[in-house]
């Protein structure tokens, strides 16, 4: 009777889960399936006190991403994430999610709007998730990135940089798009390596010893240069030390911060 009872779970659960995932593919075929129907007429617009003329070009394809956004997912498992992103009452999403023995999962197409990336701004693109894909790591915040996680991560990078033309500057993380609002990836992730392998940027320390920096080196200025918004400046240090000084997180520029702040400009 008790494992009548156990199996009666353990077979409610799996097709209550295996429901989930059927439910969020049923939809995204429905909803790929209207985005595209959605293209097929251009529908005049009133501009003004003019309505548009239409007249259709045939020379066209779609738009494709030019932003990398990487992300930890603060779950304890794939099958989390998984779930998190199949719910619907979730509203968030990602192109893929890197789980820790490596494996590489796609959840969206690459060129369709994930909802990954919330309020944030990179340089002048205030709708990152427009002109974004989104790489979730499977990854509580506190553990360090696995050495298989990191390899599927720079050959799925190299895949995406090479079809997409995506410029080493953009491959960034959650917090340098959302200084103040989010800490992903944490202070463990590889950013210096994943620059070596030519993804993302770093800044030449052998350089940091020699450097000096020139009387009037405005910080605020730099940090909007390489793509922080600096409307809240203690955030947007904290989101860069985060990412180049992460030893030494804070909210504030040390004499070292400055110097890196300086080299790193240098790259962009
Ligand atoms: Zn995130």
């Amino acid at each position: 009777m008790k494992y009548l009872r156990l199996l009666i779970i353990i077979t409610l659960f799996a097709s209550c889960s295996k429901n989930i995932y059927q439910v969020s593919k049923n939809t995204y075929h429905k909803k790929a399936k209207q985005l595209g129907k959605s293209l097929v007429k251009i529908a005049p617009d009133t501009i003004g006190n003019r309505t548009t003329k239409v007249i259709e070009s045939q020379n066209f394809n779609l738009r494709k991403p030019n932003i990398v956004v990487i992300h930890h997912t603060a779950q304890d498992s794939c099958m989390q994430t998984y779930k998190t992103f199949a719910l619907e009452r979730t509203q968030v999403s990602s192109h893929y999610v890197i789980c820790d023995d490596g494996t590489i999962t796609q959840m969206l197409h690459d060129l369709v709007r994930g909802w990954h990336a919330g309020n944030g701004s990179w340089g002048k693109n205030t709708d990152i998730n427009s002109s974004s894909i989104g790489i979730e790591l499977d990854n509580n915040g506190t553990e360090p990135f696995s050495y298989a996680q990191i390899n599927s991560l720079t050959s799925l990078l190299e895949k995406l940089s090479t079809k997409y033309k995506i410029p080493a500057q953009n491959i960034i993380g959650h917090s340098d798009i959302a200084p103040g609002r989010k800490t992903d990836p944490s202070a463990l992730f590889p950013w210096k390596s994943l620059a070596e392998s030519g993804f993302g940027i770093w800044y030449d320390e052998e350089d940091l010893k020699t450097v000096t920096l020139p009387v009037d080196f405005d910080t605020t200025l730099a940090l909007k240069y390489i793509g922080y918004n600096t409307s809240n400046i203690k955030n947007a240090i904290y989101s860069f030390k985060l990412h180049f000084n992460s030893d030494e997180v804070s909210h504030e520029l040390s004499e070292k911060d400055k110097k890196i702040l300086f080299l790193v400009m240098k790259e962009v």
